[in-house]
Formats: C-alpha cells, structure tokens, sequence
C-alpha cells in the first residue's frame, strides 16, 4: 500500500552532457511503496534519471531529496543515502571473479559491517527468495541470463535498501528468460518495495505500475496510470512511442 509521503523528491532538475541538456526542468515526486514505470526512446534521459537518484550523476540544477536527505546539502553522506538504494542494470554488473555468495555479501560485509555468517545466512535466504539459492557457490559466467539477473536483485536486496532502481533490467535478456526475471519484481512489488523501474515490458506496468512516466528528450512529457497510457495516450510523442513499443 502507498502512502503518500515522497521518499524522493525530484524537482526542476537539469543536467547537461556538454551542451546535451539529457535532463530537462524534471519534476516527480515517489511516495513510499509507490512503482513507477518509465519508458521513452532511446536517448531520452532514462537512465540518466535514475542515475541521478542514485547519484551517479550530479545534476547541474535543481532539488534531489532522497528519504528526507537533500543530496545537493554539501552535510549529507552520500553514501549513507546510497546504501538505501538498490540499483539492478540492463548488464547485470556482477562481480565476474566471485561467487554468486559472495557478491551477495560482499556489499553488507564491507559497508555494514554484517558478521560473514549472519551475511551469508541472508544471502542464501534472498537466493531462494529469487529461486536460484543451489547457485550460490557458482560463478556468475557459469549461470544464464536470467539468473545472473536475479542474481543482481538479490544482490542489491542484500543491503536491505529502501528504494529499488531497475534500468532496464530484461533488455538483455533472451525472450524465454523475461519471465523469471520479471517474476521476481513483481514479487517484490507486492511486498511493497518502491520502485522506479526503467521498462517497455508494459505488461509488467499494467501489472504493478502505480504511475507510468513518459520521457522524451530529457523532458517528463506524461504522466499517468498504465490504463491511461494504454486508452487514451494524450502527447502526440507518446502515441507515437505505444504505437511502436506495443
Ligand atoms: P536513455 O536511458 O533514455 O536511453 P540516457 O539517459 O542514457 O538515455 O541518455 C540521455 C542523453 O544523454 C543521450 O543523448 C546520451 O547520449 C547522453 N549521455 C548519457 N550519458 C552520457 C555521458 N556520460 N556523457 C555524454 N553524454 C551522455
Ligand atoms: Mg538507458
């Protein structure tokens, strides 16, 4: 269940690459336990959003509060904010020399301090939790797709975040790997994690979506409820954009 106070506050915020403006005046508040699908063409400012909340990128201009801490407050530990935040790629980004075990208690063992065993004892829980916990002694190379995705989620559910970021997290995948990997987030969808998921899979939108956010340029240009993105689409960018993407 949603409840409305913003865990992230995102307000006016720019940010250029050169003279590329790839975030544009963008405004959207998340509530705690609130899902928010984005999609958008290629090059539209997507991922540099979630980027930005997750800072690995600074913007330029503009307001960034994440779990009541203002990012651009020079006092505030970056760090401390970034641990509340779970980041999943389209490319996994595993550890590739580590055990699939080991990336998963590599982050609480070194960042919270975790005691090995109880690490490990957590791990193996949100291995089953992705349904691959007889992985766990295997190397990432040695699993598919799918699993290494999983794998990653796992991973980033290890630090116990707040908030879940997922760019694009199937894109890579081959078709008949989409499912697992999508299971798994609509999972964590219903125990209520927040999420800002970066995706074209609209049926996951319909789904779990509480809001769709449509990006174009590094502008938001629409905003609203998946049924609304798929009845009666209002930018004439984003007809475009259903019309090929469905
Ligand atoms: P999306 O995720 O929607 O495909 P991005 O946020 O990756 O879009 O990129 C938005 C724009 O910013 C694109 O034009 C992209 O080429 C540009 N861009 C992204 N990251 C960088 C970077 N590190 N340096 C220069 N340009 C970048
Ligand atoms: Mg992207």
């Amino acid at each position: 269940m949603i409840n409305d106070k913003p865990i992230i506050r995102i307000a006016n915020a720019c940010k250029y690459f050169g003279t590329l403006k790839a975030l544009d005046n963008v405004s959207l508040e998340v509530s705690q336990g609130e899902k928010v699908v984005i999609i958008g063409p290629s090059g539209s400012g997507k991922s540099t959003l979630l980027r930005a909340i997750n800072q690995l990128e600074t913007i330029d201009s503009g307001e960034l509060v994440v779990d009541g801490d203002n990012i651009c407050d020079p006092d505030v530990n970056i760090n401390a904010v970034r641990m509340e935040l779970g980041m999943v790629f389209q490319s996994f980004n595993l550890f590739p020399h580590k055990s699939v075990l080991d990336n998963l208690t590599l982050a609480p063992r070194k960042l919270r301090k975790t005691p090995k065993a109880e690490a490990e004892a957590y791990a193996m829980k949100l291995l089953a939790k992705v349904g691959i916990e007889d992985k766990a002694g295997q190397y990432p190379a040695q699993l598919s797709g799918g699993q290494q995705q999983r794998v990653a989620i796992a991973r980033a559910l290890a630090m116990n975040p707040k908030i879940m970021l997922f760019d694009e997290p199937t894109s890579a995948l081959d078709p008949e790997m989409i499912g697992e990997v999508l299971d798994v987030m609509v999972k964590l969808a219903k125990e209520g994690m927040t999420m800002v998921v970066v995706t074209h899979e609209m049926g996951f939108a319909k789904e779990v979506a509480d809001r769709v956010v449509f990006m174009d340029h590094g502008q938001i240009l629409e905003v609203g409820t998946p049924q609304h993105f798929f009845e009666n689409p209002e930018h004439p960018r984003l007809q475009k954009f259903m019309d090929q993407i469905l």
